[in-house]
């Protein structure tokens, strides 16, 4: 990078202002070649009556420069305001969200001194895709959509991340001993990109246990790559018991646009006082410049950062009588900073990134075809609570619908067999999930419309119908609890 490299930049909320001011001076000083952009967001914007928290002229910016240095924004309590982070990822597609925790012992205190992990989170997909809806009277339902492309530009990021970074193992986590199909295709894609990286050891847990883990030895874990909602969950976790909350970065990558920022958020009750501690949005900084290949210039503010923090000058949050040395102000912590800039700690291991390193590019994504898709039945959800909700009486007006090809095999309740042959135990709520079959390649969508016609005829309310398909022979959904 020769010639000055324009990046977006938003000063934020709280102790958003102070904070960059510290960031971009230490940048300037250390003579990053950048130029910066301003864009408003969060409060004032929302306010301004804008529900996204960004105005529509930002985005040219953001579009144009394709990074983005964002202090942290308050969010205004009630009134419908939109998260301006989960808008910024889905309109602008950053897929890898990207959150380094470490520990900083013996100078900043973490019960796990030799901590130093992060977690690579798909953002994009999952739970979070938003798209839910009231089925019946008792029953909602949230849509977890996962797609193959989506997991595999995350795993493969993981790993290219960790060949970066000098990494030597990847965790996968996922629930698909229970989810089979979305969490089990995540689990699939894992193994077979990891057979790329034979130098880096890779691994599989529940995400349960693993974030159990994760709590009581994190100095286990390396790279963790999972789905959205887990990760969610996951890397404040990690944060918490690194015990440096304040001081990490984080990231937000897509195929063009990222998007760096501070873990934490703006901090109104010490806003203005010149107390926060700015290690957070720099260490988002320092994550920025290795995405522009500045990778010397990342060494150099990241080795000056850690022999501040170990020489002991400190910000309130983590001062400590007897470990510290001085309390400092966000500015003064800055200027201690700029002072070391070209120096190399000594109890810290210095930071090294390889020089030649590309930016992650996951573009070139090989995707897998089926050959044959073939319908070998349909699932019709139904709303129905008459007859004391017998599981008989809705089973024998659907048996009595059935046609030549579909033939009813099963009804389900919240997943579990109610008909035929169901327990008197199983709870049933108003929503019928009533599967028919055929014996593949005998059945087209002509008889599930028919189907559904006379399931209308015989007075029953369907709410919803999910095709049950084979993909090359490979059965593609889940079997009822019971089936
Ligand atoms: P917070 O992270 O802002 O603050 C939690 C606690 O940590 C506070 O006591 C605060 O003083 C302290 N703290 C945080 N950063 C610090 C720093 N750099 N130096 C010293 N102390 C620091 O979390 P919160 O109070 O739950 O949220 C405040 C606002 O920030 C809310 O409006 C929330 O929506 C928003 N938020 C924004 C982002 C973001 O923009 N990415 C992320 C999280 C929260």
């Amino acid at each position: 990078m020769s010639e000055k490299r324009k990046i977006t930049v938003a000063y934020g909320d709280g102790i958003g202002p102070e904070i960059m001011d510290a960031t971009l001076r230490i940048l300037d000083a250390a003579e990053a070649p950048l130029e910066y952009d301003e864009i408003k967001v969060g409060e004032q914007v929302y306010k301004s009556g804008i529900s996204s928290g960004i105005e529509d002229s930002a985005w040219d910016s953001l579009r144009e420069n394709k990074i983005f240095l964002k202090a942290p924004i308050t969010t205004p309590q009630g009134g419908g305001y939109k998260s301006l982070n989960v808008t910024i990822r889905k309109t602008l597609g950053l897929y890898a969200n990207v959150r380094p925790c470490r520990a900083y012992t013996p100078f900043v205190k973490s019960n796990f001194p030799k901590m130093n992990l992060t977690i690579v989170r798909e953002n994009e997909e999952d739970l979070y895709a938003g798209i839910e809806h009231q089925q019946t009277e008792e029953v909602v339902q949230t849509l977890k959509l996962v797609s193959r492309p989506g997991i595999e530009s995350i795993v493969r990021y993981a790993f290219e991340y960790a060949r970066l970074n000098n990494r030597k193992k990847v965790t996968c986590m996922t629930k698909d001993n229970i989810m089979k199909q979305s969490d089990g295709l995540f689990h699939r894609v894992f193994n077979r990109v990891s057979e790329e990286y034979p130098n880096i050891e890779a691994d599989h847990m529940i995400i349960d246990i693993g974030s159990a883990k994760l709590a009581d030895n994190p100095e286990s874990f390396d790279v963790v790559v999972t789905l959205n909602l887990y990760g969610d969950i996951i890397s404040d976790i990690a944060a918490e018991v690194a015990g440096s909350v304040g001081l990490g970065g984080s990231s937000n990558v897509g195929q063009t646009v990222a998007m760096f920022e501070a873990i934490h958020g703006s901090a109104p009750d010490i806003a203005g006082k010149n107390i926060a501690n700015p290690s957070g949005l720099l260490n988002g900084a320092i994550m920025m410049l290795v995405h522009l290949g500045e990778t010397k210039l990342a060494e150099k503010i990241e080795n000056a950062w850690l022999k501040t923090i170990e020489d002991g000058i400190h910000t309130g949050d983590v001062y400590e009588e007897g470990t510290s040395t001085a309390l400092v102000g966000t500015k003064e912590f800055a200027d201690a900073v700029i002072e070391r800039l070209g120096q190399t700690p000594s109890t810290f291991k210095p930071v090294y990134y390889k020089e030649d390193a590309d930016p992650i590019d996951t573009k070139h994504i090989p995707t897998t075809h089926y050959r044959t898709k073939t319908l070998v039945g349909v699932d019709v959800f139904i709303d129905w609570r008459e007859h004391d909700r017998d599981a008989n009486v809705i089973g024998q007006t659907l048996e009595n619908a059935q046609g030549e090809a579909l033939k009813l095999k099963m009804i389900t309740n919240r997943g579990v067999k109610v008909y035929p042959s169901g327990f008197p135990e199983t709870f049933k709520t108003d929503h019928w999930r009533c599967r028919y079959t055929a014996p593949a390649g005998s059945c087209s969508n002509k008889d599930v419309y028919d189907l559904l016609k006379r399931i209308d005829d015989a007075g029953l309310d369907f709410i919803k119908t999910e095709h049950l398909y084979e993909f090359d022979g490979v059965r593609g959904y889940s079997l009822g609890q019971g089936e």
